[in-house]
């Protein structure tokens, strides 16, 4: 994949698949990413960067500090890895079982770094500074928001955002930049119905919890279909349910877990009592009670439209007008949300697939994987988008 400017040195071209292998092989999950933030850290010293270890227990903070004053940009990357076992069979594969980079957060991470050495080498001629973010547990949710929490934000406040996500709804060559809403709100819901036990073949001497779990999973798909506007995107899933120990056992209770998610805000605010409102209402009918947590993960992901055109700039300089996508929108959720919630920046997905070498499974998918020409792609944008704002293009 040839990129129509390549300003990255050799050797960052290099590091970006060799860091990124690393990580890949040794996957760690949320708050426990110490060999990777190690990893960070050090690099990010022998850059002569001053560190700060230990936010949101692993979390990374570091500054680049241009020769002339300006403004401060935030970069960030998430680090976290998947509890999926990998399938793939490559010479990099994870070496831990049931664990697995299936999100390309390993890309993130060596994007960032190549990035942060691309701007150490532009120092003198940077204004303004650079807080690269290195954040635990995007995947759990509560990464960035702890690290916000213990000062991401903080001193001076960021005056933009930007982040990105390798992407494999996207062809490798192409980006995605969208203006607004990119990202859906996430919610996950956890449900147990208790009823009343007994012999299977006397039914009516029992409160059965299964057929009324059964009717709630039903009744729960007219959040979308009926309690939204045609217009207005929704998704309910029940992704796990659980019941009973024989064949010939009704129950005393049931059990469910899913996911809820949303874009329009006012739809987002009304959703929990919405939930409970059905919930408990065709628990009634059935002579059950319920026990309902509703977790609220992230909200939406929404690009601001100045940030989302610097971005889109750049990348077309990066991959030419014609492969920038400025239509890509999931359901997904990212909690880079939390961050642009309070500054204004821009979340940018780097198209990773490639079908003619069968790299074409989804992210969270055993197996998952990029092409990783889409690596100095990333590192290219985020580099450029990054000098625009602080007005040192090349
Ligand atoms: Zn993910
Ligand atoms: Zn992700």
């Amino acid at each position: 994949m040839k990129t129509l400017v390549n300003t990255l040195a050799e050797d960052t071209v290099k590091e970006l698949v060799a860091v990124r292998r690393d990580l890949h092989q040794h996957p760690e999950t949320a708050f426990e990413e110490v060999r990777t933030s190690g990893i960070v850290a050090e690099r990010l010293r022998a850059l002569g960067l001053e560190v700060r270890t230990g936010v949101a227990k692993t979390g990374v903070l570091a500054t680049v500090r241009g020769a002339r004053p300006g403004k401060t940009v935030l970069l960030r990357a998430d680090m976290d890895a998947l509890p999926i076992h990998e399938a793939n069979d490559t010479p990099y594969r994870s070496r831990v079982d049931g664990k697995m980079h299936a999100c390309g957060h390993d890309c993130h991470t060596s994007i960032l770094l190549g990035v942060a050495k691309e701007l150490v080498r532009e120092a003198p001629g940077l204004k303004g500074a650079v807080r690269l973010c290195f954040q635990p547990a995007e995947e759990s949710g509560g990464g960035a928001e702890t690290m916000i929490a213990e000062g991401a934000l903080e001193g001076p406040r960021p005056d933009a955002a930007f982040g990105l996500h390798v992407w494999q709804d996207l062809d490798l060559g192409q980006v995605g930049v969208t203006t607004g809403p990119f990202m859906a709100a996430v919610d996950e819901f956890t449900v147990t119905v208790k009823g009343k036990g007994g012999h299977a073949a006397m039914p009516h001497l029992s409160v059965d919890p299964v057929v009324c779990l059964a009717s709630m999973v039903t009744a729960l798909q007219t959040i979308a279909s009926r309690g939204a506007s045609p217009f207005a995107e929704v998704v309910v899933s029940v992704t796990q349910m659980r019941a009973g120990t024989a064949f010939n056992i009704i129950p005393e209770s049931a059990w469910m877990n899913g996911t809820v998610r949303v874009f329009d805000p006012g739809l987002w605010e009304a959703l929990p009592g919405h939930f409970e409102r059905i919930v408990r209402g065709v628990a009634a009918t059935f002579g059950c009670t319920v026990e309902i947590d509703f977790h609220r993960f992230n909200q939406p992901t929404v690009n601001d439209p100045a940030m989302a055109a610097l971005a889109r700039e750049a990348a077309a300089e990066v991959v030419g007008p014609g492969n920038v996508r400025d239509d890509i929108r999931t359901m997904g959720g990212e909690d880079f949300s939390a961050i642009l919630r309070q500054v204004p920046g821009c979340f940018i997905a780097v198209g990773s697939r490639n079908a003619a070498r069968g790299l074409v499974h989804g992210h969270h998918h055993p197996r998952f994987d990029v092409d990783e020409a889409c690596l100095p792609i990333g590192a290219e944008v985020l580099l450029r988008t990054t000098q625009k704002y602080l007005g040192t293009s090349p």
